[in-house]
């Protein structure tokens, strides 16, 4: 410690060190209330002989700014801080302070440089001198607090940035500095209230967890049973903040290198939130997570052995097992089956629409895996294949007692096989009565109730005469059929329901009309007679 040798105790008369004993008392109690807190209490200890030594721990205050950039020269970076560790104050107080002698100081703070800690004691022995004769600690602690970062150069106000001695300027100290900036954090955000983004009710930051990536902050009951959840259902990729807004797409630059923009959490970041057993299955979930995403791991076909297996990124499809020296094919698992043959195609329908919708680097992979040849063959059959489903999905039926699928040309919904002589629906399939077919459109309730016409494709040729589905047609009720005026070759009449023939066949102007028992009217050509 530093003191001023030109005074000592022994100027002070006996009634001079009785007053200097109350100062010293009044002084140091007076630090107790305003500077100690319980993390950091001001100690204070006397062996009954003098001097009085005692410890004041001292926040330097930093300003306005509520975060500070602290640049880390070894790691070329800076990290985002609140607050610096406190600076100890050491003080000894002779028996003859303050009314001869001033008290011994010494500054302490692992973040400061000896040259740092030099300066600043060597200014609070000068202000002590500067003020002989009255109590001097708390001007050095308000001193410390409130002008020392700016006297030592530490903080730049222009760029908001806190600049280390290059002597400690070590990842040690940067380490230390954050630690106590996160415990700081913890200490203000204990105390916060917030609305928890889960259960949405108000809730005491000490009952809380706040993400320190995002600053989203829930409840731990809520954020428990979350992370509990998506644990125990291996949703590795949901253990993240619950946000919607930290759960964002991949946008399109890491889509394109396939990277997810969504990271698991790291286990340690949760060790306060969750049980140490569930912490343990969630790293070995994430362990496996991550051995997956390696584009060559796989594993050693061999039952008996199972070892995991990288392919050598030079080889295109061998892998050899670590374990057992097994050969075997990277893509389809089996015995390795040399350079020349593509691997065997299980279902070759479903390796051709996985291959029509990859992108050009997961087709490259297929290719090399089952050949491009054999791929656009595939995809070529799938399309017709499609084609031909699509189409008789459109327009045949299968009979439903012989199976054979009938096509319908043109015409009502009543088919008869030309097989087996069933009469159905071409609509929904269902059997119909030979006697009476028609029931089926003409029964309300009936699921085709109506719908004898439904889908049925109209020619306008010259059975219809020169008033037919070509002209000008006014429209009808509702359920009718429709017939706008620019109607060409083709009229497609849907969902008629005709309760009058004569206005059905006025309304046509058609005279080859014929009137079925039921009621329904129908053009003569329409009716199937196979
Ligand atoms: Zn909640
Ligand atoms: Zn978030
Ligand atoms: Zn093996
Ligand atoms: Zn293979
Ligand atoms: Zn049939
Ligand atoms: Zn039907």
């Amino acid at each position: 410690m530093t003191s001023n040798p030109a005074t000592s105790e022994m100027d002070a008369n006996e009634s001079e060190l009785a007053a200097n004993a109350a100062d010293q008392i009044d002084e140091l109690e007076s630090l107790r209330a305003i500077f100690s807190s319980d993390s950091e209490p001001v100690t204070v200890s006397w062996n009954g002989v003098s001097p009085v030594v005692g410890r004041v721990s001292v926040r330097i205050q930093l300003g306005d700014q509520t975060e500070w950039s602290l640049t880390d020269d070894g790691n070329k970076m800076s990290h985002r801080i609140r607050s610096l560790p406190p600076v100890s104050l050491l003080f000894a107080l002779p028996s003859s302070y303050p009314s001869h002698a001033p008290p011994s100081l010494a500054v302490t703070a692992d973040w400061l440089s000896h040259n740092q800690r030099h300066l600043l004691t060597n200014h609070l022995v000068s202000i002590a001198s500067n003020s002989p004769n009255c109590p001097i600690l708390f001007e050095l602690v308000c001193f410390i607090q409130s002008e020392s970062a700016q006297f030592l150069g530490l903080v730049d106000t222009e760029s908001n940035t806190i600049s280390l001695d290059k002597d400690c300027n070590d990842s040690n100290t940067i380490e230390s500095i954050l630690e106590h900036d996160r415990k700081h954090r913890d200490q203000l955000f204990a105390n916060e209230t917030i609305t928890c983004g889960i259960c949405l009710d108000s809730k005491l930051g000490a009952n809380s967890f706040r993400f320190s990536t995002c600053g989203h902050a829930y409840c731990k009951v809520c954020l428990v049973d979350y992370f509990t959840i998506h644990i125990t259902e291996k949703n590795v990729l949901q253990v993240t903040c619950p946000s919607s807004s930290c759960k964002k797409e991949p946008n399109a630059a890491s889509r394109n290198a396939s990277v997810s923009s969504v990271q698991p959490l790291p286990p340690h970041t949760l060790t306060a939130l969750l049980p140490a057993p569930l912490i343990e299955k969630y790293e070995s979930l994430l362990k496996m997570h991550d051995l997956l995403q390696k584009p060559n791991l796989t594993y050693c076909p061999r039952q008996t052995c199972q070892a995991p297996t990288l392919k050598d990124p030079d080889e295109e499809k061998l892998c050899i097992c670590p374990e057992c020296s097994y050969a075997f094919c990277f893509f389809c698992n089996r015995t390795w089956h040399g350079y020349a043959a593509y691997c065997q195609i299980r279902h070759l329908s479903v390796v051709a629409a996985e291959y029509a919708a990859a992108d050009e680097s997961k087709r490259s992979v297929m290719e090399i895996k089952y050949g491009k040849k054999l791929l656009e063959k595939a995809i070529r059959e799938l399309e017709e294949d499609k084609l031909n489903s699509a189409w008789m999905k459109d327009n045949a039926q299968a009979c439903p007692n012989c199976r054979v699928m009938v096509q319908r040309s043109e015409g009502c919904c009543h088919m008869t096989c030309m097989t087996c002589g069933t009469h159905f629906c071409f609509l929904c399939g269902q059997h119909l009565n030979k006697s009476n077919p028609y029931q089926h459109y003409n029964t309300r309730g009936s699921s085709c109730y109506g719908k004898l016409f439904e889908g049925a494709v109209i020619r306008n040729d010259a059975a219809f005469g020169e008033e037919g589905f070509g002209g000008d047609n006014e429209p009808v009720a509702d359920g009718g059929i429709r017939n706008g005026p620019n109607v060409g070759e083709e009229a497609v009449a849907v969902g008629n329901e005709v309760d009058d023939g004569i206005e059905f066949q006025d309304f046509l102007g058609v005279d080859d009309f014929v009137v079925e028992e039921q009621g329904f009217v129908m053009p003569a050509r329409w009716r199937r007679t196979q």
